[in-house]
């Protein structure tokens, strides 16, 4: 007998596997994906290893396999393995986003009436006879419609009627609903003629019809053409004679189009910095056992780290390898797509969330076939089924982007990119303006190797003699007590005003969406929240609504206060429909435009608003942080950030860095063309460090700060971190649970005597309250985090997030 351990699609401990036999009529290899019997249903698995021995005594067989061939290569198993029990998820939830997209991942369960005379009804209730009824005379429904028709408590009465032999259940295993679409081709002419193929006088007449048919087409004969016109089967026959052949061709749904992209742009003279750059990297390519193979690049907007990627990717593709290349967010960089495009022409493979699900499909396909040098994409890209991987290029590293937080695995692009790195020799890239506090702590360490691209490569001659815009605070406090109430400071209005009249473009930036973010009663002062998150709505003038910007749940505006019904309400704050309204009342006539999450809902797509912005019809852009990624418009030169604040002040432990680093990119728009770019950023707290060093542009300044503090408080990186988040619909149980389970952890740490874990909590969430569910908190805080909580049982409804982005 042949044992194979499986990974079932299941809730059930990371890491785990179960042992099936292999029966005698089929092979499996590992990474195959198959059917496996599970509890009383069937579920889909992956085979991780063969072996010659079961984990236990009795095992059932597989059933069949799903795919002809593996789908997961040893080192991507490897890394599923390593993604299970860091993440702390199951072992097929870690090889889920290795497989093809678009996989059918649910069986089709279908119940029928029993037949027979011995059926016994007595002692069934009414919904369920009437059910039954129905169930008889569709003769077929699906498992759930059943159950729907049982009506309370529908699923626990469905297993009595089948336990009972009332009802029976067949279980169907469906192809992937996505196929590699084949056509295939009848071909006539003597090379597809059988020697002593059948007399053709025998043939029916429909035969003969289709086989003159396709003798006299010049073109190959699509066989779908043929069971239109001449019947199903009459082409199969006509080849089981021998008298016709027949060719799959594989159709590409290519993406993207091939005339969609520009010329081939000439490649410029590296600067010295980026060839000795580049140079060590590639020499890390060629000398695989080195270490450290991570590199950060570290390099202002515009320093030129795109070109040194290319190059690195280059490289590889010479070597017959190929590169992962991460951007933060697809959508908003058509300029690095069109970048890598130009530049590996019919090479790239691009990992779209717009893609439809047969073109990621086919892209998939694409790359496992070898045909792509270079694959980008988010995060995802990451588990692009590449045969030989010889670079992970991650730019723009420090964006909250690559850690997945919505679905297990829970895990963060780089640090798994730094696993597959170890278990492939391919060496990691990452670049940034902002890296990630920690990376670049590491960096100066000597973990990762540290390169800098200090200067622009256009205008270095200008501003600071970086290149660099010139950023100036504008104290707001300062404003007010002065009577300007706008939202615009002196400084700005006037900025803007010159901008315009000087034939260039501006960029307002405001990380707040609506018209107001708070709307408040005037007498008591009574704040309008959503009922199901415990957050304020905020005002949107555009549909003179509210709106809960964490749930999207819309609310009429009321028109009498909830707690005191008075009338007098009003809306408090700014959001990017404010700064709207006030810049078009300040520039009348002027080609005003906003790009937040509500104008791309709306259907504007990144290439629309860029461009109106690169012909001119736009003069000013106002928006949250999607302006401040990756727009590189020339004829921008004025940048101003209406209120700097916002998010400073968050609870938790990277607010500042990442207010810094918003800052940075947000200046950084500016001034990239011939004309010397202004930045003005407003705000009330201008003696804060993140402000103080955004406006300086000086990330060392930062980074020394962030380092000292996280040093005194024990943060990453001196430490690991594990968030713990508890749900519960109700209150009190939420807490409850939330206590019992820090105590737990608390005890543990105790009776381990373990000195390196901290546990820290429980809190309430924030928001406290989510899409109805309470939540609270807590946050273990040491070393080897994965290990100790390996160990622990923590309630259900509580998520793990190791090494969280965000802590709230
Ligand atoms: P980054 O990725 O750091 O923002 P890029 O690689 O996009 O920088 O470079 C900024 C601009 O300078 C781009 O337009 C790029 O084509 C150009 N560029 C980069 N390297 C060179 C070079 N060595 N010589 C001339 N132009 C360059
Ligand atoms: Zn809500």
């Amino acid at each position: 007998m042949r044992y194979a351990e499986v990974a079932v699609d299941a809730p059930v401990a990371h890491s785990r596997t179960f042992s099936y036999s292999i029966p005698p009529n089929f092979n499996v290899t590992p990474g195959q994906l198959v059917w496996v019997p599970f509890g009383r249903r069937t579920a889909q698995g992956v085979v991780v290893e063969l072996a010659a021995a079961p984990q236990v005594e009795l095992t059932k067989d597989i059933l069949q396999p799903i795919e002809p061939a593996p789908l997961v290569s040893a080192a991507h198993l490897d890394l599923a393995r390593w993604l299970s029990r860091y993440y702390l998820c199951s072992l097929f939830a870690a090889i889920a986003p290795l497989l093809p997209p678009g996989f059918e991942r649910q069986v089709r369960s279908r119940v029928f009436p029993a037949s027979g005379d011995n059926v016994d009804l007595s002692g069934l209730r009414p919904e369920t006879l009437e059910a039954l009824q129905k169930l008889e005379t569709a003769s077929v429904l699906t498992e759930e419609e059943l159950a729907r028709l049982l009506g309370r408590n529908g699923n626990r009465e469905l297993s009595r009627l089948l336990h009972k032999g009332l009802v029976r259940r067949r279980v169907e295993l469906p192809r992937p609903r996505i196929a590699p679409r084949y056509q295939s081709y009848l071909l006539a002419g003597p090379a597809y003629h059988v020697p002593g193929a059948s007399d053709e006088k025998k043939l029916s007449a429909r035969q003969q019809e289709l086989l003159g048919a396709v003798r006299e087409t010049a073109a190959p004969y699509p066989a779908t053409l043929a069971n239109k016109q001449f019947g199903n089967g009459v082409a199969e026959a006509l080849i089981t004679k021998g008298l016709l052949g027949r060719e799959w061709v594989r159709i590409e749904r290519e993406y993207p189009p091939p005339t969609a992209w520009p010329e081939v742009a000439p490649q410029p003279t590296l600067t010295a910095e980026q060839a000795d750059a580049a140079a060590r990297i590639t020499e890390a390519m060629d000398n695989r056992e080195r270490t450290p193979r991570v590199f950060l690049l570290h390099g202002v907007t515009g320093s030129g780290k795109t070109e040194v990627y290319l190059r690195a990717i280059q490289h590889a593709a010479a070597r017959g390898e190929q590169a992962v290349f991460m951007v933060p967010e697809i959508a908003l960089t058509p300029q690095t797509q069109q970048r890598v495009n130009a530049r590996f022409p019919g090479r790239v493979a691009v990992l779209h969330s717009g893609l439809t699900p047969g073109q990621l499909f086919d892209q998939w396909w694409k790359i496992r076939d070898g045909q792509c040098d270079v694959i980008v994409g988010p995060r995802s890209a990451l588990f692009a089924p590449t045969p030989k991987l010889g670079l992970i290029v991650i730019d723009e590293e420090h964006e909250w982007t690559y850690k997945q937080e919505e679905a297990a695995p829970l895990y963060h692009a780089r640090t798994a990119a730094f696993e597959l790195s170890r278990l492939t020799g391919a060496p990691v890239v990452l670049g940034s303006a902002t890296p990630d506090v920690e990376s670049y702590y590491h960096a100066r360490r000597g973990r990762y190797r540290l390169l800098e691209l200090p200067r622009r490569i256009a205008g270095a001659n200008s501003g600071n003699g970086r290149g660099l815009a010139k950023v100036q605070v504008c104290d707001m406090r300062k404003e007010l007590r002065e009577g300007n109430r706008s939202i615009f400071s002196r400084e700005l209005s006037q900025a803007l005003r010159d901008c315009i009249n000087g034939g260039n473009q501006a960029i307002l930036f405001l990380n707040r969406r609506g018209s107001a973010p708070m709307v408040q009663c005037r007498d008591c002062g009574h704040v309008a929240t959503c009922p199901r998150c415990s957050v304020s709505l905020a005002y949107h003038a555009t549909h003179g609504r509210l709106l809960c910007h964490r749930c999207n749940r819309l609310a009429r505006m009321p028109g009498r206060c909830r707690g005191c019904g008075g009338k007098r309400i009003r809306g408090l704050g700014v959001g990017t429909q404010k700064v709207v309204e006030e810049a078009s009342a300040l520039l009348p006539g002027i080609g005003i435009e906003r790009w937040d999450a509500d104008a791309t809902r709306a259907g504007s797509s990144a290439e629309d608003i860029m461009g109106r912005m690169q012909r001119g019809e736009t003069q000013v852009l106002v928006g949250t942080q999607l302006v401040a990624k990756g727009l590189d418009l020339p004829n921008v030169s004025l940048v101003g950030v209406i209120l700097a604040d916002i998010g400073l002040y968050l609870p938790d432990f990277r607010s500042g860095e990442r207010a810094f680093s918003l800052l940075c990119q947000v200046a950084g728009r500016a001034g990239r063309g011939p004309t010397p770019g202004r930045v003005l950023v407003q705000t009330y707290t201008p003696d804060h460090y993140a402000i103080a060093a955004a406006a300086a542009q000086d990330y060392p300044a930062m980074f020394e700060r962030e380092v000292q503090s996280r040093r005194e408080l024990g943060n990453p990186p001196f430490s690991q971190m594990a968030h713990l988040v508890h749900q519960d619909v109700n209150a009190t149980m939420c807490q409850r649970q939330a206590v019992a389970m820090a105590r737990q952890l608390r005890h543990r740490v105790y009776a381990e005597g373990l000195t390196d874990v901290e546990v820290v909590g429980p809190a309430p969430g924030v928001p406290s309250r989510l899409r109805g569910r309470y939540r609270w908190h807590l946050l273990l805080r040491g070393r080897n985090l994965h290990r100790f909580l390996e160990g622990s049982a923590v309630p259900k409804g509580t998520t793990i997030d190791m090494d969280p982005a965000h802590v709230l």
